[in-house]
């Protein structure tokens, strides 16, 4: 991939430049990004711009930190060596200036070159009304020279087609500059001419300015525009911030309840007092925008593509979202009798309403798209169908099945899965569970369940797990919510046998075990039990939610997999052309976002 950042001032087309330098790389075949972002004024103010090329599809939108070319178009600005602060080691810089390249004040691991663009603009007649040279589109084909996935041809043909005034006068400055500057590089030629035969630098300065990715964005795993949306919810703009939001995550209202938020974890603000609290904002900007003040997403015209997308969570939402978004006809496949997936039968009400979830939810579905709700793939459909009904299909049937102790008893009555006991009651089924609730497991599905064990009726509620306070894998948050609600918590517990009086449970076997610490990938280090500290907890049901695991019977042997996931690659492709994967199926860790 090549990154690429112009940087200029107001009415220099520093913008238009990189546009037209993408349409010519994805003419030559090449994938092609671009877009900029502006000063505090437009004119005469500092503009940048940015262009990508890969061969590959790019998963990387943010502004370019690290650039391999970056080119000044206001030679001004290169007096500054922080102009080209980030750029690698080799970078290749050019300067529009009629002095040589040993005139600036810039880093020696740098290769420097320097086009007299506003000379040959003029000479070629490329001029505003104002008589000024217009030197954009010679820079482009400077830049053309520099770069090799952009050629003069493509080039000449984007300028064409880019609805630029008075195109052969800019294509021929263009190719002009790509000579002179190939002719440099090649050593046929010396640089521009020495300085005291070019006119002088205007004395400007200007504000010195590095951007960085803030920490908060590079953490957010939706890649939401945390530092924007922060400023327009200061502003009291809550619409525009959950227009902004959405542009990344259809799903702010379920977010900003029960995202994690690593967004806060390095925020620059910690070293002051505390991080802003991104995901608090986020949150405010769903719950005040009001929404008959919002816009509606543009839609792109229809593509004439049908894609199918097996679940209604997150990810199979998402997705169905950004395809809706870009003119694709979808059908959503869903198993549970409503849709939303985790977040509305996995997560209790308390913790996130079911009417947030189905307000985010019908927003999607307003785009057009059709959810098919108590159809299970491979029971009422078969995949095969699917696939041959459809382009493409997204597989994002998530992790909703029970993983198991493989401990005596475990098979009687008085046993619950965690996520079962919260789906049902989501879905409104009643459930007796005594008034002593055992529950296994240190994350954050054992809290929930204990928690909704607590408020459908359970007088003592206990959590054991094999963790330590510091290792489970809970919010710290919620575990120390569940303790409020006189929840009580024993660590390095492990059960051994669930015992019962005929077929009433009773009480569980446990003993105590030494070490439950996880890896940095966050994999459980097996403990070593303590033998002989065997005890019993009584209790009159029990509720294991030790992990949950993925179920994807339907798939037909093709579908390459590791162990119970999806294998994908990092487009979410599977092994079969046209079929996709994300979500909890796959490699990917478990979270809403
Ligand atoms: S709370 Fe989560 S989704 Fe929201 S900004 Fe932070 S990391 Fe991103």
């Amino acid at each position: 991939m090549i990154e690429i950042i112009f940087h200029g001032t107001g009415g220099q087309g520093v913008v238009v430049a990189a546009k037209l330098l993408a349409d010519a790389a994805a003419k030559g075949g090449y994938q092609a990004q671009s877009f900029a972002a502006y000063g505090g004024e437009r004119r005469g103010g500092k503009v940048e711009s940015f262009l990508r090329i890969s061969e590959e599809a790019m998963l990387v939108h943010s502004k370019v930190y690290e650039p391999d070319y970056v080119i000044i178009i206001n030679e001004n600005l290169a007096q500054d060596s922080a102009i080209v602060s980030g750029a690698k080691d080799g970078a290749g810089i050019l300067i529009n200036s009629p002095r040589p390249p040993q005139s600036f004040p810039l880093p020696g691991n740098l290769k420097i070159h320097t086009i007299n663009a506003n000379l040959i603009a003029a000479e070629n007649g490329v001029l505003l009304p104002s008589g000024l040279p217009v030197v954009n589109t010679t820079i482009m084909g400077a830049v053309a020279a520099l770069v090799p996935a952009i050629g003069l041809e493509e080039l000449a043909d984007a300028i064409r087609e880019g609805g630029i005034p008075s195109p052969e006068k800019n294509i021929k400055a263009a190719q002009e500059a790509y000579h002179k500057l190939k002719a440099q590089l090649s050593g046929t030629t010396t640089a521009e001419p020495e300085a005291e035969e070019a006119p002088e630098v205007v004395a400007e300065r200007y504000p010195s300015y590095r951007s960085k990715m803030p920490p908060c964005e590079a953490n957010c795993p939706a890649g939401e525009p945390i530092h924007t949306t922060t400023l327009m919810v200061q502003d009291g703009r809550f619409e525009e911030a959950l227009e902004n939001i959405r542009a990344e995550n259809p799903f702010p209202g379920i977010c900003g309840r029960v995202c994690f938020h690593p967004c806060e974890a390095d925020c620059n603000r910690n070293e002051f007092d505390e991080g802003i609290a991104a995901n608090a904002i986020e949150r405010a900007a769903f719950d005040f925008a009001l929404a008959d003040k919002l816009n509606q997403p543009t839609l792109r015209d229809k593509s004439g593509k049908r894609v199918a997308i097996i679940g209604s969570g997150p990810a199979g939402m998402s997705c169905a979202y950004f395809l809706a978004l870009l003119g694709h006809e979808i059908t959503v496949f869903e198993a549970s009798p409503v849709p939303g997936g985790i977040p509305r039968i996995g997560i209790p009400e308390y913790r996130l309403p079911g009417e947030v979830v189905d307000r985010e939810i019908n927003q999607i579905v307003e785009l057009g798209i059709e959810i098919r709700t108590s159809t299970s793939v491979g029971k009422d459909i078969p995949f095969q169908d699917i696939t041959s009904e459809y382009d493409a299909c997204f597989i994002a049937v998530g992790a909703h099945g029970a993983m198991k102790l493989n401990i005596p008893g475990e098979d009687g009555p008085g046993v619950i899965p965690g996520l079962d006991l919260l789906k049902d009651i989501a879905l409104g089924k009643e459930h007796s569970i005594g008034s002593r609730v055992l529950v296994i497991g240190g994350g954050n599905v054992a809290i929930d369940a204990a928690r909704t064990a607590r408020r459908i009726g359970a007088k003592e509620v206990q959590i054991i797990c094999l963790e330590s306070r510091e290792t489970m894998p809970a919010y710290q948050e919620e575990v120390e919510e569940a303790e409020r609600e006189g929840i009580s918590i024993l660590n390095q517990t492990m059960p051994v046998q669930i015992h019962r009086t005929g077929k009433q449970l009773n009480k569980i076997e446990c003993l105590k075990v030494t070490g439950g610490s996880r890896d940095e990938k966050g994999w459980l280090q097996w403990p070593e039990k303590n033998e002989g500290t065997n005890f019993m907890i009584e209790a009159d049901s029990v509720i294991i939610a030790i992990g949950s695991s993925v179920a994807t019977p339907f798939l037909p042997d093709n579908v390459e997999m590791s162990g119970p996931l999806i294998k994908v690659d990092d487009l979410g492709r599977t092994s079969v052309p046209r079929v996709y994967a994300g979500g909890d199926a796959t490699t990917v860790p478990g979270s809403v976002v």
